[in-house]
């Protein structure tokens, strides 16, 4: 039963999450599946596509209202805005120390791996050279570090609520629900029927998500079998990953160093919980994320499997996770700081290491910065790049494997997002606590 906050509590949770424990079997099968459809029949596969973009589009259609309903039900079962100075502290902080742990991660292993050496430098940089640099599809993009600062800040207001809500901002909404919220505990029983009808529609958004789960396999079936399939049907899949394996390899050894090795001593380490159980807990939304590249549309799912499965107290779940999926991205930091070295190497520049500690900084600032959606990361690289003059054109050495990749480090994205929640929950207010 997801919302234990709510007043109206609906049926008993047992009946309504029978056969939820085979679910992510069936995502599972439905990976593999897709995999097989991508490499036997690539063209039949990337028909697929509308299935999977109808699936996307269900998960993303509750996002904006989930969000706001959440936070507002935080907010409100905290009791009092004023209680949201320490779990608040404990949440950035835990961002920003997750995503700097990140990055250092991501530097030593691109140093260690040393993949740019391997590459035929002259020929694949200077057809990348020639071919100039893809045109970046965010047209806003900022140029420099004290614009992203700027940027940042202005990301959380906004002058027009309905435009951030069209344009799925979350930041701005979650500040505006914050406020609100705050505002309805103050009102105390004058706002009594507005407070319910928030609790209320949260829970129905819930359950609207363990509806949408139910063909949740068959979604990520089309979702992945198509994606695979467009690759594979160029014919250029298997030579593109070769000639960038050993990048990939750099990518993939950080991110799974920090999404199977800090990231669970730091759960161990504030929870006491077991954090391999934690990942198979929250494995429905690793793998959504994996199959979709979106965190935010991944989040009613992040949600979801916090609140039921892995048993996280609501009111954690709905603070950390929004704000988590906008602002909290770890394997996005990672790849910034690998992909940003990478190019450095490829191109023989070498970097000292205050090179290395702006790369840090900037891929850190660049991943916050980094919206939810897929491929973000690569258009906020520009930056890091640029602080440490490196040629932007060397994004041409990554392009064809970043959709892939992008799988990968949203899935780290989102698993930071899950643990934080159940980091913050240990100085979540006691009374707060029992209720959950
Ligand atoms: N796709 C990532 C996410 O949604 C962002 C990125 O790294 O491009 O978390």
């Amino acid at each position: 039963m997801p919302m234990s906050a709510s007043p109206a509590d609906p049926e008993s949770s047992s009946a309504k999450k029978s056969g939820h424990g085979n679910l992510t079997l069936w995502i599972l099968g439905g990976i593999v599946l897709a995999l097989v459809t991508a490499f036997v029949a690539p063209h039949f596969a990337a028909k697929l596509e509308l299935g999977g973009e109808i699936f996307l589009n269900l998960l993303k259609m509750i996002v904006v209202p989930l969000v706001i309903t959440s936070v507002m039900s935080g907010i409100i079962g905290l009791g009092d805005v004023r209680k949201l100075g320490k779990p608040g502290a404990a949440a950035i902080g835990y961002y920003l120390c997750t995503t700097l742990l990140a990055v250092i991660v991501g530097i030593l292993v691109v140093n260690v791996i040393n993949p740019g050496a391997g590459l035929p430098d002259t020929e694949q940089v200077k057809m990348a050279m020639e071919q100039g640099a893809p045109e970046p599809k965010d047209a806003n993009r900022p140029e420099s570090v004290g614009e992203l600062l700027r940027g940042l800040v202005m990301l959380l207001f906004t002058d027009n609520l309905l435009k951030s809500a069209a344009e799925v901002q979350l930041l701005p909404l979650i500040v505006f629900s914050i406020i609100f919220a705050a505002i309805l505990t103050m009102h105390g029983s004058k706002s009594e029927t507005l407070v319910k009808v928030i609790h209320q529609v949260n829970d129905a958004l819930m359950d609207f998500v363990l509806l949408l789960m139910k063909i949740a396999p068959v979604g990520i079936f089309c979702l992945v079998a198509a994606r695979f399939g467009e690759a594979n049907a160029e014919g250029t899949l298997l030579a593109e990953l070769k000639s960038v394996g050993k990048y990939m390899t750099a990518v993939l050894s950080g991110l799974a160093i920090h999404g199977f090795v800090t990231l669970p001593v730091i759960l161990w380490v504030i929870t006491r919980r077991n954090p391999y159980r934690f990942i198979i807990q929250m494995s429905k939304a690793l793998l959504t994320a994996l199959s979709t590249a979106s965190s935010s549309a991944t989040l009613p799912v992040t949600m979801e499997s916090a609140i039921d499965e892995a048993k996280i107290s609501p009111k954690s779940v709905e603070f950390v996770t929004p704000l988590g999926a906008t602002i909290n991205m770890d394997g996005t930091a990672l790849y910034e700081a690998v992909a940003a070295i990478f190019i450095a190497q490829a191109f023989g520049i070498s970097l000292d290491l205050t090179d290395q500690i702006v790369v840090a900084v900037t891929a850190t600032l660049a991943a916050i910065g980094a919206a939810g959606i897929p491929e973000a990361g690569l258009v906020t690289m520009i930056i890091v790049l640029k602080a440490v003059n490196l040629p932007i054109e060397g994004i041409a050495l990554i392009l064809s494997v970043d959709w892939l990749l992008d799988r990968f480090r949203t899935t780290i994205n989102v698993l930071g997002d899950a643990m934080g929640a159940a980091v913050v929950e240990k100085v979540l207010p006691a009374e707060t606590e029992a209720e959950a």
